[in-house]
């Protein structure tokens, strides 16, 4: 198999069903935009799978010498419990179960969603519109839709007529007729039988009879708010433009939510709004879906709860194929606790290699890492298949330490060139080098070598405990202690 070089991207892509080559619309710059969190409670760890494959996405994209502009949305206003229109808003559900407003729920939740995925080391995205900020821009949009005899108006809102669409649906791959036929047999819902089809969706929803709603705003049609769909296809081409390159988001978004996204802005411009459709897969609990009433539902903060650190669960959420589902359990936890861990001692070890020696081989084998790994993860993020290939070449690198093959100069291009695919992996990987030790550390080293001066054992030990809960180690050498950042989770 011939491996991709840096500059070679191929991604799936679900408008097309097959891997493409990929070329931004204009030279070395991606625009990306990315379906944000629904900022009515804490995320759950399936949510963080989705933004840790886009934030995978941006790297590997930076990485092969791309500018990026991501744009997520936060949808802070019309998101119904259910995907066909009805049900109550979630935001408005949540600040009643909660006794808040609905303003206080949104920004609340989205401040706990950036905490999170701040902690994952996800990468901010550059732009991150607000639906409720965007209401007028939602408005005129709807009003071009309907100009252009795309939509119609029954008792509860403004909706979409899917049939006038030649190609509604071509995202699923399925026909009209198939899809009329999968929405009705999954329907869990009663539909609002003026729907001229089943498959269409609501623009603009009024707000009930004889309810109040906290996020409401006049239009021309009646007071209510924006359906689901719309602020997407809205805020994208504010920041985007009418068509940008890549679309992002689960795999839950095809048949509704970007089938919908795409369906108005043919409407709108004539023009499908991104090249380019990826999708990530679920993550699933112990093979089942996740939901709270079976009981394993986990938030991150669940998860560091149970002891992991923030870098073990990077790496798991990173490990799978994200066209494949990923199935969360304990073990598997465990096991990425574990690769990470190697992954840190291999660096530690490397970054004290001292001999004065140099093996034209090492080095050729550090850059032929860097070359296997990219070349895999530059066909279709291909993590799996790029982390093998990494760990193939530290299992080398560890033996050839344990011969005392590797001098500093080779250890050192070994490291640089993982903290070259550190940018990739996002594991922060440059804290286990490029330590520096806090002063209270130091003066408990200071501490502890007195008391072993004074052969009091006890103490000294003490302090080697104390040092270590504060996350550091200390190894005694003959020329002194020597400090090592620890990987405690
Ligand atoms: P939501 O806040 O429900 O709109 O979802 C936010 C993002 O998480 C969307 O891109 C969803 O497709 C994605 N998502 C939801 N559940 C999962 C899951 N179990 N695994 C992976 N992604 C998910
Ligand atoms: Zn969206």
């Amino acid at each position: 198999m011939v491996l991709l070089k840096r500059g070679q991207i191929r991604l799936y892509n679900t408008l097309t069903r097959k891997k493409e080559f990929f070329k931004p619309i204009e030279d070395k710059i991606v625009k990306i935009y990315a379906c944000g969190p629904t900022v009515y409670d804490y995320a759950h760890i399936g949510n963080m799978r989705a933004y840790v494959f886009e934030d995978l996405l941006r790297r590997v994209l930076e990485f092969n010498g791309y500018k990026v502009i991501h744009v997520m949305n936060i949808t802070d206003v019309g998101h119904l419990t259910s995907d066909a229109d009805t049900g109550e808003d979630k935001i408005e559900m949540s600040a009643r179960k909660r006794g808040k407003s609905a303003w206080e729920i949104a920004e609340y939740f989205t401040k706990m969603f950036f905490r999170d995925t701040d902690r994952l080391n996800i990468l901010r995205p550059h732009i991150t519109p607000r639906a409720t900020q965007h209401i007028d821009d939602m408005i005129k949009f709807v009003k071009t839709i309907m100009e252009k005899g795309y939509a119609y108006i029954i008792d509860d809102g403004v909706y979409f007529d899917t049939s006038k669409l030649k190609n509604y649906g071509q995202l699923t791959g399925k026909n009209f007729e198939e899809l009329q036929k999968t929405l009705k047999a999954g329907a869990r819902v009663e539909f609002n039988p003026q729907k001229r089809n089943i498959t269409d969706f609501a623009l603009w929803k009024f707000s009930p009879k004889n309810v109040k709603r906290q996020m409401e705003w006049d239009s021309p049609w009646g007071r209510g708010f924006p359906g689901w769909h719309i602020e997407c296809s809205v805020m994208s081409m504010k920041y985007l433009g009418e068509q940008f390159d890549i679309h992002c988001g689960g795999v839950d978004h095809i048949p509704i939510h970007h089938t919908n996204e795409i369906a108005q802005s043919i409407a709108a411009t004539g023009k499908i709004p991104a090249r380019f459709w990826l999708h990530c897969a679920h993550l699933i609990v112990e093979g089942k879906k996740m939901s709270k009433s079976l009981g394993n539902y986990y938030t991150l903060q669940d998860l560091l709860d149970r002891g992991y650190d923030w870098r073990t669960i990077r790496f798991f959420l990173l490990s799978g194929h994200y066209r494949k589902q990923l199935n969360l359990t304990f073990k598997a936890l465990d096991s990425a606790r574990s690769a990470v861990k190697s992954l840190v001692d291999f660096i530690q070890r490397l970054s004290e290699v001292n001999a004065d020696i140099y093996d034209e081989k090492i080095s050729k084998m550090a850059d032929k890492m860097v070359e296997e790994f990219v070349g895999y993860i530059n066909d279709d993020l291909d993590m799996p298949k790029a982390l093998a290939s990494l760990f193939k070449y530290i299992r080398y690198f560890n033996k050839a330490l344990n011969e005392n093959r590797i001098g500093k100069r080779n250890a050192e291009e070994i490291l640089n060139n993982l903290l070259e695919l550190d940018r990739i992996l996002g594991l922060k990987l440059n804290e286990f080098i490029e330590i520096k030790i806090p002063v209270e550390i130091l003066k408990l080293v200071e501490i502890r070598e007195e008391a072993r001066k004074r052969k009091d054992y006890e103490t000294a030990d003490k302090i080697r405990e104390e040092i270590r809960r504060r996350g550091y180690i200390i190894e005694d050498t003959p020329s002194g202690p020597r400090i090592k950042k620890a990987y405690t989770a």
